[in-house]
């Protein structure tokens, strides 16, 4: 009804190593073409695993992104990893500025600005994470936390294409808890407002993920709600069965 194609993504973080390859073949087989008709599939293994997950997916319908980028192009930046190096691979989404990297790597709005500048520039689709700390939601500042993330992190002239916003709350992520479904579609309307803001009419084809502690059990309510165009999936994205039993909620 809203005119946008659900995208389901797993971030497996720092875990997999070859022998995790098969994970994402059982996804790829057990996607049906009548779901992968109507919703986008996405998983982001960790860089090493990039060209495997690539090759086992070719010719299916799921993508494969990184997690994370250097802004620049190239250089002397030991141990990054670029936008055009992900593309080379085969890569066509990557995340940008989630929560443990804001948390662990001092990753500022303004450092996701560029980075997702990057990812466009290597025609890459970001997607951006935003979300409150538990502490930010008690004290009631939830909306203008995420507003000002998504001020500062979303480029100029961003466009569906090359974006996808994801809402993360910090103390939902790998805990088991998540916002209410009335929590959610508050803070996705306001995002949905503020992106209005930003860019204009071409908000409202952008998509907005909810992630935080998605599970088969939870993803009916969860993908339900008003401005919910997809999940962000960590530890359910691991194991094949409840990562698909995610994407079965579309
Ligand atoms: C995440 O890391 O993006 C995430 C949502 O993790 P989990 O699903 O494990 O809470």
């Amino acid at each position: 009804k809203s005119g946008r194609r659900p995208l389901i993504a797993g971030n497996w973080k720092m875990n997999g190593l070859r022998s995790s390859v098969p994970v994402v073949e059982a996804i790829r087989d057990g996607l049906s073409p009548e779901l992968t008709s109507r919703i986008d599939v996405l998983v982001c293994p960790p860089s090493t695993l990039i060209s495997s997950c690539v090759a086992a997916v070719y010719g299916s319908a799921i993508a494969i992104g990184g997690q994370n980028l250097h802004a620049k192009a190239s250089g002397a930046f030991t141990g990054s990893i670029s936008a055009e190096m992900l593309a080379d691979l085969g890569a066509t989404y990557v995340i940008v500025g989630h929560s443990e990297r804001r948390a662990y790597h001092h990753e500022t709005d303004d450092g996701v600005h560029a980075k997702a500048l990057g990812a466009r520039r290597a025609g890459l689709c970001g997607i951006i994470c935003v979300g409150e700390t538990q502490e930010e939601r008690e004290e009631g500042r939830t909306l203008d936390i995420v507003r000002a993330q998504l001020a500062i992190g979303v480029p100029k002239g961003a466009k569906a294409s090359d974006t996808v916003i994801a809402y993360e709350p910090v103390w939902a992520i790998g805990t088991g808890l998540t916002p209410t479904p009335a929590d959610i579609a508050e803070v996705h309307a306001s995002l949905r407002e503020m992106l209005g803001q930003l860019i204009g009419a071409e908000a409202a084809k952008v998509r907005i993920l909810y992630g935080g502690s998605v599970k088969p059990g939870n993803a009916r309510e969860l993908m339900a709600v008003e401005n919910v165009d997809g999940a962000l999936v960590g530890g359910a994205s691991l194991v094949a069965s409840d990562f698909l039993g995610i994407a079965a909620a579309y």
